[in-house]
């Protein structure tokens, strides 16, 4: 928003671009999760460029982000958040962007020294040379750190009223922001996507451990950020919903998973993930009954639910804590 505004206030018109990588944390998961109810349900980008008043343009790279996700030329930072490679490919398609669409260059918020991997002195210029923007990248918010741009050289914008942020805290931002009269933001903390997430990323490589090759499509993803995620053998896991809202959430997925529903009492919806025998779907089955309301009880009736819609019913002892090893659980909360 400040970048922005920063370049407005020279008279350039700016338009928007938002990469949806599927990892993205905005939009997903307050949505779904009815604990998070408090939070704002809007798509963050979508507010942001309203209250700018610019245009906005989503672009969906799922597909091609794959690759970056997978081989980072630059590798990875504290967990599986290859930062790096993630800006010079998001720059890199807006340069694309951009040319087609006969914009004169690009702007991002980047703050130097703000964030570990992408954002240190010696990673901007990274950024610039192996997306092809090289001087056409300006960061308004710490340019006069960096090496002017072209369109400080041209004139387009004053290179001295281009600021000079830098460092991890936020007392700039925020007082300028107060400026402008922002009073409503995302909280700037953490990283933007799911991937700087440790407990995220313990999921995804027991994902890829459990197929035997990095791969990984888009429900996969979207089912990694929603769920108590228990595997108990390397042919299955079972996703088991925390709450109403994620129940939902994994009703749209019966399609395509063996589903897990509690009858008898109140309980958690839950799937299966891979390709468990019919000993596996009574052990999911007691691991489900588990986190339902009987789970003090010597039986609850549960509803298994193929793929393709048959169903049938079993009886089935819900597990006992002590049954169920730590190591199964590969997200705790
Ligand atoms: S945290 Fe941001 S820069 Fe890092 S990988 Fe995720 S989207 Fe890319």
């Amino acid at each position: 928003m400040l970048a922005v505004r920063v370049v407005q206030d020279h008279g350039v018109y700016v338009e928007g671009l938002n990469f949806f990588t599927g990892f993205c944390v905005e939009g997903h998961t307050h949505a779904i999760r009815k604990k998070d109810k408090a939070k704002p349900q809007r798509n963050n980008t979508l507010w942001v460029a309203e209250r700018l008043g610019i245009k906005l343009h989503f672009m969906d790279v799922v597909d091609d982000y794959r690759d970056i996700v997978l081989n980072p030329r630059y590798g990875y930072g504290a967990n599986l958040n290859p930062c790096l490679d993630c800006k010079i490919f998001m720059v890199e398609r807006a340069l694309r962007w951009m040319n087609a669409h006969g914009f004169d260059f690009l702007i991002t918020g980047e703050v130097l020294g703000q964030r570990p991997k992408s954002q240190r002195k010696d990673t901007l210029p990274i950024v610039q040379r192996d997306s092809g923007a090289d001087d056409l990248l300006l960061r308004p918010l710490c340019a006069k750190h960096l090496p002017p741009t072209l369109p400080e050289r041209e004139g387009w914008v004053d290179r001295q009223r281009m600021l000079d942020f830098s460092g991890r805290g936020r007392k700039p931002q925020i007082a300028l922001a107060r400026e402008y009269g922002f009073e409503d933001y995302a909280q700037p903390a953490g990283g933007c996507c799911f991937l700087t997430d440790p407990q995220y990323a313990e999921k995804l490589t027991d994902l890829w451990n459990s197929r035997g090759d990095r791969s990984y499509d888009l429900d996969d993803i979207m089912l990694l950020k929603v769920g108590r995620h228990i595997r108990p053998c390397p042919n299955f896991k079972v996703i088991i919903a925390r709450e109403e809202g994620e129940g939902r959430y994994l009703q749209g997925y019966r399609k395509g998973y063996v589903s897990i529903t509690t009858l008898s009492h109140g309980g958690p919806d839950a799937l299966i993930d891979g390709a468990p025998t019919d000993e596996d779907i009574e052990l999911a089955a007691r691991l489900v009954a588990r986190y339902g309301q009987g789970r003090n009880c010597s039986s609850v009736r549960v509803q298994i639910r193929s793929p393709s819609g048959s169903t049938r019913e079993l009886d089935v002892l819900p597990m006992r804590p002590h049954e169920i090893p730590e190591s199964w659980t590969l997200s705790k909360r």
